[in-house]
């Protein structure tokens, strides 16, 4: 996969370290207070296990579209939006690494439909 030509450019020293552990001040803070310890260690400084960080996004969403996001708020918003995308980036909080390792999709599909005072006339 990506992460694994990325690691090995940065093994063989093409890609330096710096370039690779990009992370932004705002996606550290994010890993100390929205995010979850991982059984993995870095793969780059393997100093400490990577955070994982679910950042949520969608239309529906408004202002909390972009936000970091812990499991069990994941698990409300999936009963309250019909459709938002979560993206779990992992983080080194001692070497900045990061990349995201996986997306998917939550929510409950006809949400809207069922909220009470929503029905239009058609229903
Ligand atoms: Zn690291």
């Amino acid at each position: 996969m990506q992460r694994r030509a990325l690691l090995a450019e940065v093994y063989s020293g093409r890609v330096g370290v710096t370039e690779v552990c990009d992370a932004s001040p705002y996606l550290l803070r994010a890993a100390k207070f929205h995010g979850e310890p991982s059984a993995v260690t870095c793969p780059v400084c393997r100093k400490e296990p990577l955070t994982l960080v679910s950042w949520v996004y969608g239309d529906e969403l408004k202002h909390a579209a972009g936000s970091a996001r812990v499991t069990e708020e994941l698990a409300k918003m999936t009963a309250l939006f019909e459709e938002f995308t979560v993206y779990v980036v992992e983080v080194c909080r001692t070497c900045s690494w990061n990349h995201l390792v996986q997306s998917y999709v939550l929510g409950t599909p006809g949400m809207r439909n069922r909220r009470p005072g929503r029905r239009t006339a058609a229903e």
